[in-house]
């Protein structure tokens, strides 16, 4: 079959991976270079432990709290948008305990699909991508904190996920050479990291080994719809008819999904990076500085910092006091590490595509017959991208699926 995808970050480019690999041509339309996206400056952690979704019950007062302040780790831009107010209302009846335990089993089997793959692919594709597997240290300095992470760790065992929670001493034995100051931590042994960076551009090479197409700089404006199906998706450039259409646009996907006579309910949460260069990375296990929300990982033997989430639309601009935010807490966590605010040119930011049930879209839209999504990972794009990749393919060949897709539904909101 000819396949068109539109979106060149990781839920496209393992799309179109897997689909070449069962014969189909395939080309990727993106708008942008391939260089800069979201999955590229992000945190690079591949998380099984993370399987609460981040629509959980107490979210929405700690993100009261937080919206006080100028450098917490979450934001919302107040803007009087009838997308934005449906985003929140969806969000606010997805933060339940009943949600949250139904989605655990769903988040851990998509996430331990994806590692598996991961696994397979650093094994046997030759593609160096810096995949390493020393699990995530979950770090906290308050009782609250703490008393949270012990909950979680809990919740984490029962469904079979390994976590342990360790005393200072046993994190510093972690990490022989920096200084960690913390109440304790929870160790998710499972966890893993890549170098998101390596990981697409290999990607991208692969592909175009492979025969893929991938044209950059040409954005889809538009669809030509004919009985129940796209018959043509129209670019900048001209016009390209494919049997089937992947839509995997990240935060942008909305956009291209309201031309299909579907309202998805999805908002880019922004987040900021930079690479601690000098001297050479200390840190060996990728951490979440818990009250800060601000995380650290080894990457290409330096130490990428990142962190804050704003739900800004698809707003790329970089707001310094968030930064900020980011820089200030790294020493009360690792005294000896040597951050300064970065320059802000030199700041990378990215749109997570962020749903308001914290579950990615995936799978067909009912009415019309040739498109699959493939987006809506929010925190955990890269992690998932290899299973979401299989999951497309399975479902446009057709096949007995890997997991069960219902809970990926992207019409899930639709009667709401
Ligand atoms: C600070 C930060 C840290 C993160 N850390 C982690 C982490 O540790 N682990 C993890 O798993 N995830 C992490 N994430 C999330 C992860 O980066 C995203 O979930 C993931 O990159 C989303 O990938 P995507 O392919 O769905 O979207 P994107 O990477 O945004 O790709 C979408 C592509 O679609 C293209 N596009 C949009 N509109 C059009 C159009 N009209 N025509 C053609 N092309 C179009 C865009 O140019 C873009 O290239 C982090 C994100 C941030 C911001």
């Amino acid at each position: 079959m000819k396949i068109g995808i539109i979106g060149g970050g990781v839920s496209g480019l393992f799309s179109a991976y897997y689909l070449r690999k069962e014969g189909h041509e395939v080309t990727l339309l993106d708008k942008g270079s391939l260089d800069d996206g979201c999955s590229h400056g992000n945190a690079g952690m591949i998380v099984p432990s993370h399987i609460i979704p981040l629509a959980a019950p107490g979210m929405i007062a700690k993100g009261v709290r937080w919206m006080l302040s100028p450098t917490s780790p979450f934001y919302v831009k107040p803007r009087l948008n009838r997308d934005l107010i449906r985003w929140g209302w969806l969000f606010h009846r997805n933060a339940t305990a009943s949600h949250v335990e139904r989605s655990i089993p769903v988040l851990r089997d998509l996430s331990l699909l994806s590692k598996k793959l991961y696994q397979d692919f650093a094994n046997n594709s030759g593609i160096a991508f810096g995949w390493e597997e020393r699990g995530l240290l979950m770090l906290y300095k308050t009782p609250e904190a703490e008393h949270e992470m012990a909950e979680e760790a809990a919740v984490a065992n029962k469904a079979g996920i390994d976590a342990h929670v360790l005393s200072p001493q046993q994190v510093q034995d972690l990490e022989p050479e920096t200084h960690v100051t913390v109440r304790g931590a929870v160790y998710y042994p499972g966890d893993a990291h890549i170098y998101p960076n390596q990981l697409i551009r290999q990607l991208i090479n692969e592909l175009r080994r492979m025969g893929v197409s991938i044209r950059e700089h040409e954005a889809v404006t538009d669809f030509r719809l004919e009985q129940g199906r796209i018959k043509a998706v129209v670019t900048q450039a001209g016009h390209y008819e494919f049997d089937e259409v992947v839509l995997a646009a990240g935060a942008w996907s909305p956009e291209l999904t309201k031309k299909l006579g579907l309202s998805l309910p999805l908002q880019g949460g922004k987040g900021y990076s930079f690479m601690l260069t000098e001297p050479p990375a200390t840190v060996r296990v990728p951490a979440i500085m818990l009250e800060a929300r601000a995380t650290a990982t080894p990457m290409n033997g330096h130490l990428r910092i990142a962190g804050t989430l704003e739900i800004a639309g698809t707003d790329l601009s970089v707001n310094p006091n968030r930064v900020r935010g980011i820089v200030q807490s790294v020493n009360q966590y690792y005294p000896e590490l040597p951050v300064a605010m970065p320059a802000t040119e030199t700041v990378w930011r990215g749109l997570r595509p962020c749903s308001p049930d914290g579950l990615p879209y995936i799978g067909r839209v009912n009415h019309l017959r040739n498109v699959t999504l493939a987006t809506g990972h929010g925190m955990m794009g890269v992690s998932l991208g290899p299973a979401t990749g299989k999951l497309v393919a399975e479902v446009i060949n057709s096949q007995a699926v890997s997991l069960p897709m219902e809970p990926f539904s992207p019409i899930r909101f639709s009667r709401t």
